[in-house]
């Protein structure tokens, strides 16, 4: 079994600065205030890497929903 805290968001480090950001809203900040590195390739790669994650997840669930065996047409 695995363990999440609901409604709690992930702190986001600068990897620049090292300064902890708190995301608003739940919302990555795109940059950081301290030290100004742009963090939008950051999240946009990050963003797509859960994306990837959720599909391959629906695309098993999909595939283990569905009976293995086909009825063909006679
Ligand atoms: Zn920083």
């Amino acid at each position: 079994m695995c363990f999440r805290p609901g409604g709690v968001a992930k702190a986001q480090v600068c990897p620049n600065c090292g300064k902890k950001l708190i995301p608003i809203g739940g919302v990555f900040q795109k940059k950081c205030p301290f030290c100004k590195t742009d963090f939008t390739a950051m999240i946009e790669a990050a963003k797509k890497e859960e994306s990837e994650r959720l599909a391959a997840e629906a695309a098993k669930k999909a595939e283990g929903a569905q009976p293995g065996d086909e009825k063909k047409p006679e």
